[in-house]
């Protein structure tokens, strides 16, 4: 066992502490590390269940089914814990990113209070810490661990990149599956050591990286045989979560493609962009909050950009863009930025990049009814044809998992068609 030095983190200190906090599994490798960062602050954290049949089944015992998908999905996972044997509300807290954003992503966490309520678990604590909220809920440590959840998203993001790199071209099928769960679970034990904390952890997680790079590079695969790459973009959770989306990226990877997905971190700077954004439309350009946020974006920049170096040459055309700026003013062109907030803007800014890098098409991954999907996808037939044709195509999930096959076999057709791959 680990002796904590004075200074270091420990449970102690937070209002967590004895509490189990789970993670909901917007993207699973995710919420393994982020999961992780918690571990070093002395709490016990676990991403939630994936989702199953049970999941939507007890979401909609308490929904209306006109909710968003993605907050069907969470609090239906949430439920499947509240059955587990010797489940105690007063022993369990769920983690919930604070939002005040456009859509009605903000509205989640009041439901879910009001549906645990309901139940009798009003003992369960829903934590939403945020820089506006003091890190309501982290005790003092709040700040240090924002900087890890980011080096954790970032983490999480680089490895989901390589193994959509890497596994369709692979030679022995699973290989690139184990090489990513191996090398989540080190970047998780990695943030999760309570005996190094700033620019040594960094450092130890940059270390953990590279070796998951050159795991990455031992597996047999045949990089030569040529693939239309596909630039995945849509509603975050739902693109992002395997079970939401039906493993799309898997479908995409069984018809001949490479998926290029939009990653979380993506939002992140945007959020970052937005409340410049704001600051400078409210007469706020010099003001502390202004200068703060100015820091934060550099300073995740700098990291971002120290981690992706690492795997530079493996995701050589693969780049992300240098500024979501830069997205938000190709989709610009369509859409008014400022009226448009969320992922509809980065969806439709993006199309313009996956086109740029030579993707053979695009597709938007959302949730049925999505308020952002539907207007990107009005807008879609536009940007295609200012793309030369390139197509792109919006897959709606509600959980009825409807046989996409012939919908996604089309769709690679035309990509292919448009990369004059046969
Ligand atoms: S982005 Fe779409 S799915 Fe997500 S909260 Fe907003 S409307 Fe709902």
């Amino acid at each position: 066992m680990v002796e904590m030095k004075p200074g270091e983190m420990s449970a102690s200190s937070s209002p967590l502490a004895g509490k189990k906090l789970w993670i909901p599994n917007m993207s699973r490798g995710t919420a393994r590390v982020v999961a992780g960062v918690f571990k070093a602050l002395g709490i016990e954290a676990a991403p939630l269940p994936d989702g199953d049949a049970r999941t939507r089944e007890l979401a909609l015992k308490h929904l209306t089914g006109d909710e968003c998908y993605p907050q069907v999905v969470t609090l239906g996972n949430f439920l499947k814990v509240t059955e587990m044997e010797g489940f105690d509300p007063a022993k369990n807290a769920l983690f919930m990113a604070a939002s005040n954003g456009p859509c009605r992503f903000g509205q989640y966490s009041l439901i879910f209070r009001q549906v645990l309520d309901s139940q009798g678990f009003g003992e369960v604590e829903i934590l939403s810490p945020s820089c506006e909220n003091g890190y309501r809920g982290l005790g003092k440590e709040g700040p240090e661990v924002f900087r890890y959840f980011w080096w954790a998203l970032i983490a999480a993001d680089l490895l989901r990149r390589m193994l959509h790199r890497y596994r369709p071209y692979e030679k022995v099928p699973g290989t690139t599956d184990r090489v990513w769960d191996i090398s989540i679970e080190e970047a998780a034990m990695t943030l999760g050591e309570p005996t190094r904390r700033g620019p040594k952890k960094f450092a130890d997680l940059a270390l953990t990286l590279g070796r998951a790079r050159e795991r990455f590079r031992a597996i047999k695969k045949d990089l030569s045989v040529e693939k239309p790459l596909i630039g995945v973009a849509g509603e975050i959770f739902c693109r992002l979560n395997d079970f939401s989306n039906d493993s799309m990226i898997r479908q995409i990877e069984a018809k001949g493609g490479e998926a290029w997905l939009a990653d979380l971190s993506e939002w992140i700077f945007y959020v970052n962009f937005w409340e410049m954004e704001e600051l400078r439309a409210f007469g706020q350009r010099f003001t502390k909050r202004m200068l703060t946020a100015k820091i934060t974006d550099r300073v995740q920049r700098r990291e971002e950009h120290s981690l992706v170096r690492i795997f530079k040459s493996d995701l050589a055309g693969r780049e992300e863009p240098e500024s979501v700026g830069s997205v938000v003013k190709a989709g610009g062109k369509y859409i008014p930025p400022h009226a448009a907030l969320g992922e509809m803007i980065l969806s439709i800014g993006k199309a313009e990049w996956y086109h740029k890098k030579g993707c053979a098409g695009m597709v938007d991954i959302s949730p049925f009814s999505c308020m952002n999907a539907t207007v990107a996808e009005a807008i879609y037939p536009k940007v295609s044809e200012a793309l030369g044709g390139m197509p792109i195509r919006t897959f709606y999930y509600d959980g009825t998992h409807a046989d996409m096959e012939e919908k996604v076999d089309l769709f690679m057709a035309l990509a292919r068609g448009f990369n004059g791959l046969s």
